[in-house]
């Protein structure tokens, strides 16, 4: 089996809990692909260097990070820099041989530049330009192959490689599902909630799963916001040949051996309309 896990960035995910589990499945052979987001962790550091984030909303309703050139630097700091180097040291530290990446390492992940994108401010459709992110069309899945085939762990991160030599933006779970098809895996996608809840503000409503286009349906009326975001990269992965999805809590515990045996919101293949 192989496995692409992606550990949310919101500032409520705790990523350690899942070492302890990738550690266990690692020592018993399996492969294990990481990918981690760190939407908190930039805010964060945007706001210590006097800038502020700039989220958009496009026309369908999805929200995304406006990513102007001073933030299109702090972005590769935190994700290539510090939070892909204190994974792959937490992983080190639990006997797994992690090997930090980012998209733009051995064109890992590369595609058309997005300069301009469509959004809504204040109810009125607008196209703002001057935004550092992408599209991955092209992956470099040789190069994941090579380090699983070697026992290593790849601990991969934004940016990718945009068709004009620039590294750019690229979310987390776009990643996540771009490596998830190719590699016929198992995505697991843990983050700051249990799974998606047919009503956000009530935990009883965990949707367990989706086997068929009814029960998707369900599901994309049940998304908002950053979650749409999510489940649009999860069906992508499904599309692409993803054995299945699985969105989970990350703050549980063993929070990645208990969404594999049950847990979370389970997206099958069948779910796609
Ligand atoms: P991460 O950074 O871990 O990838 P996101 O912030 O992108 O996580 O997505 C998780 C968020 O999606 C939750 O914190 C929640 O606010 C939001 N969300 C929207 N709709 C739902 C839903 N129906 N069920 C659960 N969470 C939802």
């Amino acid at each position: 089996m192989t496995i692409v896990l992606k550990i949310g960035g919101a500032k409520a995910v705790n990523p350690e809990g899942a070492i302890d589990d990738i550690s266990q499945l690692y020592a018993q052979g399996e492969s294990i692909v990481v990918v981690h987001g760190g939407s908190t962790a930039i805010d964060e550091n945007l706001d210590k260097m006097g800038l502020s984030p700039k989220y958009v909303e496009t026309p369908g309703g999805v929200v995304g990070r406006f990513t102007d050139s001073a933030t299109m630097e702090v972005f590769t700091m935190t994700m290539a820099g510090s939070l892909n180097t204190n994974l792959v040291v937490l992983l080190q530290n639990s006997n797994v041989n992690s090997v930090g990446l980012s998209g733009v390492d051995g064109r890992l992940l590369s595609g058309p530049r997005k300069d301009s994108i469509r959004v809504l401010e204040n109810g009125k459709k607008k196209i703002l330009r001057g935004d550092h992110s992408g599209v991955i069309s092209d992956i470099n899945i040789g190069l994941i192959q090579l380090l699983l085939s070697n026992k290593y762990v790849p601990v991969i991160s934004p940016p990718m490689m945009a068709n004009d030599g620039t590294a750019v933006n690229i979310d987390a779970d776009r990643v996540a599902s771009a490596l998830a098809g190719p590699l016929n895996a198992t995505l697991v996608s843990l983050t700051d909630v249990s799974g998606i809840y047919r009503d956000i503000s009530d935990s009883n409503s965990l949707i367990k799963h989706a086997k068929t286009p009814d029960q998707h349906e369900i599901l994309q009326q049940a998304a908002e916001g950053f979650m749409k975001r999510k489940l649009m990269a999860a069906d992508d992965a499904i599309q692409n040949g993803a054995k299945k999805v699985i969105i989970a809590g990350a703050n549980e515990s063993n929070p990645l051996l208990s969404a594999l045996s049950g847990g979370g919101t389970h997206i099958y293949p069948g779910a796609l309309p």
